[in-house]
């Protein structure tokens, strides 16, 4: 990181604050998880399994961190 740019020097201020979103693994489609978690965090973090029940296909998914897409 380097925080010693010129004034001008694009927007890379403060951390980059990702969604979780997960994988419905019968249709496909993303749904937010309700998370966030800091961009530069995510590669080490550890995510516990958790349940939530889908919007598009109505079941209750167990996902785990391969399920997880980061969105802005
Ligand atoms: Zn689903």
């Amino acid at each position: 990181m380097n925080f010693f740019g010129p004034p001008t020097a694009p927007k890379t201020k403060g951390p980059v604050i990702k969604r979780l979103l997960i994988r419905c693994p019968s249709t496909a489609k993303l749904t937010p998880s309700g998370q966030t978690i800091r961009e530069e965090l995510w590669a080490n973090a550890k995510i516990k399994s958790s349940k939530m029940t889908c919007p598009h296909c109505r079941q209750v998914h167990t996902w785990t961190k391969k399920d997880v897409v980061l969105a802005r």
